[in-house]
């Protein structure tokens, strides 16, 4: 790969070297790649919205498009910190207990 031109962030963004691709012979393939969330979120759960990046789209207290599902971390931010995962959690546990207690509806309505 090598960093194609800036998008209209100013980010550039890696783009395959063509003709640089070669294989290797394995057993088996663990895949460990990037820092963005598992792909498979979005292709399993019908009703859950994720963004370009694959991220899962909820607001600030983890209230994702799918009712009584809750998000937060890096699977919504992006790679980021342990404390803002954290804090997330922290969240996302309150708008849980108040989702159980039946005092906001899974979308995040009262
Ligand atoms: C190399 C590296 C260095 C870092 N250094 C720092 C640092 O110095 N300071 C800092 O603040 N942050 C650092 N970070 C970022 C920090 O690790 C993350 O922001 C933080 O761990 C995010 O927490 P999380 O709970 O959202 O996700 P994670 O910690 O990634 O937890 C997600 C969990 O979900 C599990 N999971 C995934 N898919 C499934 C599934 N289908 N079913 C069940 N479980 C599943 C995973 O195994 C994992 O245990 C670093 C990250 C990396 C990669």
């Amino acid at each position: 790969m090598e960093l194609g031109e800036p998008d209209e962030s100013g980010r550039r963004s890696p783009v395959p070297v063509p003709g640089s691709e070669f294989e290797v012979e394995t057993d088996a393939v663990i895949m460990a790649l990037g820092t963005s969330p598992n792909p498979l979120i979005a292709r399993t759960t019908a009703g859950l919205e994720t963004n370009r990046r694959g991220c899962i789209v909820a607001d600030e207290d983890g209230v994702t498009s799918r009712p009584g599902v809750f998000a937060g971390g890096d699977a919504v931010t992006g790679a980021a910190t342990v404390i803002l995962a954290m804090g997330a959690g922290r969240k996302a546990a309150a708008a849980i207990d108040r989702y159980i207690r039946g005092t906001v509806s899974g979308d995040g309505t009262c």
